[in-house]
C-alpha cells in the first residue's frame, strides 16, 4: 500500500474488471434469482428436504476420488490451488454431491436414518464461457442419502417436474435410462471395447486416448463425425440383470402413474463416474448446445468411497442460469416487484416524524422507499414525483408540511385511479394503506 499525504489526492487508477467467466448479478434480474430461490424453499419444504450449507473451498482428493480421474471436470475444469501456508491442496467446488456426501459421512448424518437435503450456491468450473456456460455458475441440488429404493428415484424427478411447473417452464423433456450395477456395466464396457477397437478409423484423438481407460464416456461425445458409430454400438440396457430391470421398471410405473412423460435414452451417461441405475436430465431444445437444464440419478457407492459406511443414495442438480434463461427464451420473465410505496418528503424538518411513520408501516409489512436526497435539502416535489413513479410504487405518501400540522398526510393513488388522492390521520395511515393495497388486516 502506498502512504498518501493529506493534501495530494489519490491518483485516478484503471476500473478492474469481473474475472472471465464469472459474472455480477445486478437488481432487477437479482430480484429474479431470488424470486426462483423462493420457490424452490417452499418446494423443498413441501417434499420434505432440508438445507445443507458446504464450503465452497474443499480437499482436491475430494474431487479426484469422487467424481472419478478421468472426467472432464477433473482432467481440466477444477481451479485447484495450493495452501499458502501447509500447502494444502484446496479446490473451488466444481459441484456438491462430493462435498455433501463428505459432510454426511464426516457428521455421521446416516445414524438415524436416511436424509432428504438440498443446497444452492456457486459452483467453479474452468470452461469456455458461452451462453449457459460459466466459470462461476450456480446449482440447486436435492440429495436423498440412505434411501436404495425406485420410489426415491421417483420422488426426486417428480420435485423437479414440480419445479417446472411452478417456474413456468414449459419445453423441457425428460431423458431416462438404467446404468445398471458395476458387474454389468463391466460386461458392457468389455462389449463396448471390443466395438470401439473395430472403429478406431473414424475415432477422434480424444476417443482414442479414453477407449480403455473411460469408454462409456465415448458415448456422450458432440463429435458429429462419431455420432453413426455411437449410434450403433452395444447398449447398456441389453446388459442389465433382473433386479436391475426391475428397480428402472418400478421408477417408470411411478412416473406413469404421475403422468410425467420421458424418453428412454440408451446413450445417457451423465458426466461423473459415481452413478449407476437410474440416470436422468431435462432437455430443453430452446437453449442451443446447453440444452440441459438439469441432471441427476443414482449413486450407491459414492458414501462408501468416500470412506462412509456403505449408503445408497440419488440426487439431482439443476443450473440456475440456464433455467432463468429458458424463462426468458419462453417470453416468461419473473415479476420484479417495486415497492408499495413511495414516501414524499418535501421539507427535511419533517425527517424524524417520517422516519417514525415509516418505521410503524414496516412493522406492518408495508414495503416502503423513502425519497433520499442528492444534495441540499430533499429536492423539488416535481424530481420526487419522478422518482416515486420510476420506483415502481403503487402508492405515495406525502409528508407536507400543512398536513402534518394538522396531524396527517396525503396518500395520492400513482398507477390505479392515478392522481386520485385522499388526507389521512397519521394515526390511521398504516390500516388505511393495507385496505388499500389489499393486505390482510392486522
Ligand atoms: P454440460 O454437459 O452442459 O457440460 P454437465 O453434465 O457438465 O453439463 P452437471 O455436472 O450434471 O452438468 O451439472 C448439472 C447442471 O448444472 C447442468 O445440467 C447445467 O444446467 C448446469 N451447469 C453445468 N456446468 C455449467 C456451466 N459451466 N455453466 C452454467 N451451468 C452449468
Ligand atoms: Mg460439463
Amino acid at each position: 500500500m502506498t502512504a498518501q499525504t493529506s493534501a495530494t489526492k489519490p491518483a485516478k487508477a484503471a476500473p478492474l474488471s469481473a474475472v472471465k467467466g464469472m459474472n455480477d448479478l445486478l437488481p432487477p434480474d437479482s430480484a429474479r434469482w431470488e424470486w426462483l430461490e423462493d420457490k424452490v424453499r417452499h418446494l423443498m419444504a413441501r417434499f420434505a428436504y432440508r438445507n445443507l450449507r458446504t464450503p465452497i473451498v474443499e480437499p482436491t482428493a475430494l474431487f479426484v476420488r469422487g467424481l472419478g480421474e478421468v472426467t472432464d471436470i477433473v482432467e481440466k475444469e477444477m481451479y485447484s490451488f495450493e495452501d499458502r501456508l501447509n500447502g494444502e491442496q484446496l479446490t473451488l467446488r466444481p459441484e456438491s454431491t462430493a462435498g455433501v456426501v463428505r459432510a454426511v459421512v464426516e457428521h455421521n448424518m446416516l445414524y438415524d436414518g436416511g436424509k432428504r437435503l438440498y443446497y444452492m450456491g456457486p459452483m467453479f468450473r474452468h470452461e469456455r464461457p458461452q451462453r449457459g456456460r460459466y466459470r462461476q455458475f450456480h446449482q440447486i441440488g436435492a440429495e436423498a442419502l440412505g434411501f436404495a429404493g425406485a420410489e426415491v428415484d421417483a420422488e426426486l424427478i417428480l420435485m423437479a417436474n414440480a419445479l417446472w411447473q411452478e417456474l413456468g417452464i414449459k419445453d423441457v423433456v425428460l431423458e431416462l435410462n438404467s446404468l445398471g450395477q458395476p458387474q454389468e456395466r463391466a460386461a458392457h464396457r468389455a462389449a463396448l471395447i471390443a466395438y470401439f477397437e473395430q472403429h478406431t478409423d473414424v475415432m477422434d484423438e480424444e476417443a482414442k486416448r479414453r477407449l480403455h481407460s473411460n469408454p462409456l464416456r465415448l458415448l456422450d461425445t458432440k463429435n458429429p463425425a462419431m455420432q453413426a458409430m455411437v449410434e450403433a454400438a452395444p447398449k447398456l440396457i441389453d446388459f442389465l440383470g433382473e433386479a436391475s430391470l426391475a428397480h428402472f421398471n418400478a421408477v417408470r410405473a411411478i412416473l406413469d402413474a404421475c403422468g410425467v412423460a420421458y424418453r428412454i435414452n440408451p446413450r445417457l451417461v451423465r458426466g461423473m463416474d459415481y452413478y449407476n441405475l437410474t440416470v436422468f436430465e431435462f432437455v430443453t431444445q430452446s437453449l442451443g448446445s446447453q440444452g440441459t437444464i438439469c441432471g441427476g440419478g443414482r449413486y450407491d457407492y459414492l458414501i462408501e468411497q468416500m470412506g462412509g459406511k456403505p449408503a445408497p443414495a440419488v440426487g439431482w442438480a439443476l443450473g440456475v442460469e440456464r433455467v432463468l434463461e429458458l424463462l426468458k427464451e419462453q417470453g416468461e420473465q419473473p415479476p420484479v416487484p417495486g415497492p408499495h410505496v413511495y414516501a414524499i418528503v418535501p421539507d427535511a424538518s419533517a425527517l424524524p416524524l417520517v422516519h417514525h411513520t415509516l418505521q410503524g408501516l414496516r412493522a406492518a409489512g408495508v414495503s416502503v422507499q423513502m425519497h433520499a436526497g442528492t444534495g441540499e435539502g430533499m429536492g423539488s416535489m416535481k424530481s420526487q414525483f419522478k422518482k416515486a413513479d420510476g420506483s415502481g410504487a403503487a402508492l405515495a405518501l406525502i409528508f407536507g408540511a400543512d398536513e402534518l400540522s394538522r396531524g396527517e398526510v396525503v396518500i395520492k393513488h400513482l398507477r390505479d385511479g392515478a392522481g386520485a388522492q385522499e388526507n389521512c390521520p397519521l394515526s390511521q395511515v398504516s390500516a388505511r394503506l393495507q385496505q388499500l393495497l389489499g393486505m390482510a388486516a392486522v
